[in-house]
């Protein structure tokens, strides 16, 4: 038997069907492109709408005022139900091992929010819906990506269906553990944090208080991130894999207790454990985000430590600036792999994308230590930032932009 034909009718092929991967499917589609996206995964069911324990994602994002504006234009914020989202107006955050703290606060920018924290499935549905409206967007699940081979006419893709598929632009959009970039011997900086995150819905005694609250302890960060319900939180607890294996391994009653130790008197106590899972914590930078006709956008170029919540704020700005930049090309007659416009993007994205792990790696490390005098310069560090209306402004300014 023949092998199939290779399919070659759209202008960028894209591998990932995540909220990267449909974003950018759904702004270059509103645009005239012609989209085509593959997912090795199922399509998705539609999410319960349930407010029991076990009804909530375990996998939540803690959107930026950008993020969600980026989500607006393209018509999926409109599609996550209101009720279903947790706006928070303050995050609290301390330092457990001592006295510093620092609180923000929406109010201290004239601004009506710091974010909202979305279940990742409501998220990645509204986008769904939005690239099935698209007429220029396909999107084809149970397909894999299998084998990549470089030719004239853009990389040739082979899926596990047995389906191939060329495009003059291909966009890895497939993850952390991104296929694309293994297949194209893309060079990547990794390493693990030697840390898992434990990740669970909790209900508290008393209400969240719409704020999102952050301890850092010497073995990793713990978070309680506000739900639409007032009593519920998704927490996010990063641990080191030695104390990680101890705590995940503990029965709900006294994971609830040692979750409430760590909390200290700062936050409010935790009361009822829904269902929690665990995920291993790495950093990886791919060295470049494109090649010939490639491009890598969201976790599949960079994937970071989860304790800012930036991991997805920083793929949509990929994905706004990847989409900016072909949309301009195409006005200007140009391929969407042509080269200068791919330079542009990788140029825009590297330069941020890397300040905040760097970022993101000072804090683990300087949060990682037992030494007594770091101790007392963070502590210090944290109430000097607490007292300086303007360096909080600063800081806040930062997180919302
Ligand atoms: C514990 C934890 C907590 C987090 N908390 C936050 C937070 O508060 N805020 C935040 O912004 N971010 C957070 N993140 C990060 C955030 O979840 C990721 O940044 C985001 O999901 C990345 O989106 P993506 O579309 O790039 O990749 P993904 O969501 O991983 O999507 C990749 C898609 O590619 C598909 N795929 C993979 N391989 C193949 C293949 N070979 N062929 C075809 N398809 C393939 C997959 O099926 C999937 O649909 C957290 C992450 C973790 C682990």
């Amino acid at each position: 038997m023949s092998a199939p034909e290779v399919e070659s009718n759209c202008d960028v092929l894209i591998v990932g069907a995540g909220v990267a991967g449909l974003s950018l499917a759904t702004a270059l589609g509103h645009q005239g492109f012609k989209v085509r996206v593959i997912d090795g995964a199922p399509r998705p069911e539609r999410p319960a709408d349930g407010r029991d324990m076990a009804d909530w994602d375990l996998r939540v994002s803690a959107l930026t005022p950008a993020s969600i504006n980026f989500l607006t234009e393209l018509g999926a914020w409109q599609g996550i139900p209101a009720d279903r989202t947790g706006r928070y107006h303050c995050m609290q955050v301390w330092d457990a091992q001592g006295t510093g703290s620092i609180r923000f606060d929406a109010e201290a920018v004239q601004a009506p929010f710091l974010g909202h924290i979305v279940e990742n499935r409501l998220t990645l549905q509204a986008l769904l819906q939005c690239a099935d409206q698209c007429a220029g967007v396909e999107v084809m699940w149970g397909q894999g990506l299998e084998s990549m081979t470089h030719t004239e006419a853009g990389w040739e893709i082979a899926c596990s269906t047995g389906h191939r598929y060329c495009a003059p632009l291909t966009v890895g959009a497939d993850g952390a553990r991104s296929r694309v970039r293994a297949l194209t011997a893309m060079p990547t900086r990794q390493w693990s944090y030697d840390q898992n995150a434990i990740v669970g819905t909790v209900a508290l005694e008393s209400g969240h208080m719409n704020t999102c609250w952050q301890a850092f302890l010497d073995t990793g960060p713990l978070a309680l991130l506000p739900l639409a319900d007032p009593e519920k939180v998704a927490i996010v607890w990063s641990l080191d894999e030695a104390e990680h294996e101890r705590i995940a391994s503990l029965p709900d009653e006294a994971f609830l207790r040692a979750l409430n130790h760590a909390l200290g008197q700062d936050a409010p106590a935790a009361a009822v454990l829904g269902p929690r899972a665990s995920f291993p914590l790495r950093q990886a930078h791919a060295v470049e985000y494109i090649d010939q006709g490639l491009v890598l956008v969201a976790d599949a170029a960079h994937s970071i430590h989860p304790l800012a919540g930036q991991g997805i704020n920083l793929g949509l700005s990929d994905v706004r600036v990847l989409a900016g930049e072909l949309v301009s090309g195409k006005a200007n007659g140009l391929l969407a792999s042509d080269p200068v416009l791919l330079k542009r993007y990788q140029r825009q994205r590297k330069t941020e994308n890397l300040a905040m792990m760097a970022a993101m790696e000072a804090f683990k490390r300087g949060f990682g230590t037992q030494n007594p005098v770091a101790v007392l310069a963070r502590n210090i560090g944290l109430n000097v930032v607490d007292q300086q209306s303007w360096m909080k402004r600063w800081f806040m300014e930062q997180a919302l932009s």
